[in-house]
């Protein structure tokens, strides 16, 4: 990685649970906990150790496992419970993954005790909002007016819209102040009210909020963004490397500023206990 090993930072990665099913010809009965690929090559590729975090289901457990990480990324993956933001689902095949949310809401809170950095991508900027006391839209097709497809199945991650971008916000500046990208969209739910500590950063043409971070990132470095960065990649060779095909916004640009902040917050940690 062509820096001192010991300066090489740690991210945490929140796992996906296959929930136990009792038809699966393997792994019978049995939960699993897993990561999706390109989200650890990303955090790879960008200069940092990717590291699963399993559950452990406890508070000191997960403590000590944070204890060893310089930051924290919320992965994507299922809904979010309603009943992690106070409400009932609409609909059944609405009710979410609650166990998910126990899990990382319980990392949030620990990562937050230690002043670990968090980022949060797709089911993660919607984990940061419900963390912080914000709510979700429970499904964005019956619940908001007009708006756009924010997923389809058969388009999957070549799905995607332009958002207008906030210039003095995390995401404006590392696409260098830039105030329109264009992004994948792959998401079922999204932010409805935002946490009261959380500005929005980007928007979709429709409203829709695309980053999020702390009003005040002074003490405690918080944000999540809407799209896959992990599914946008910059081209081989050649060309501006904060875009990637399509003129998408590449997702390196995500990890690599992502991965600064963990390096300094594993200096400064590492300043404080010599
Ligand atoms: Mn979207």
């Amino acid at each position: 990685m062509g820096q001192p090993a010991d300066s090489v930072p740690c991210i945490g990665i929140s796992i996906n649970f296959i929930h136990a099913d009792p038809t699966r010809p393997i792994f019978k009965g049995m939960t699993l906990q897993f990561l999706e690929e390109r989200m650890t090559l990303s955090v790879q590729r960008a200069g940092a150790i990717p590291i699963g975090l399993p559950d452990l289901k406890d508070v000191p457990s997960t403590a000590a496992l944070l204890s060893r990480v310089d930051g924290v990324l919320l992965a994507g993956g299922a809904d979010l419970s309603p009943s992690s933001y106070g409400e009932e689902p609409l609909r059944p095949e609405w009710a979410g993954d609650r166990a998910r949310d126990e899990y990382e809401l319980r990392l949030v809170e620990q990562a937050r005790r230690l002043g670990l950095p968090l980022l949060g991508v797709c089911r993660g900027i919607q984990l940061v909002n419900v963390a912080l006391g914000g709510t979700l839209y429970q499904d964005i097709v019956t619940q908001r007016e007009g708006a756009l497809t924010h997923r389809d199945w058969h388009r999957y991650d070549a799905l995607g819209h332009p958002v207008r971008v906030e210039a003095d916000s995390w995401v404006g500046r590392l696409y260098h102040g830039a105030t329109e990208l264009e992004v994948n969209s792959v998401h079922h739910q999204g932010i409805h009210r935002l946490a009261p500590s959380l500005r929005a950063t980007a928007w979709a043409p429709d409203g829709i909020v695309e980053a999020v971070e702390l009003a005040d990132m002074s003490d405690e470095w918080i944000a999540g963004i809407q799209w896959h960065p992990e599914w946008l990649e910059a081209p081989d060779q050649g060309g501006d490397p904060r875009t990637c095909a399509g003129g998408r916004a590449c997702g390196g640009t995500v990890f690599e500023a992502f991965v600064d902040v963990c390096r300094q917050r594993r200096g400064q940690a590492r300043a404080a206990a010599s």
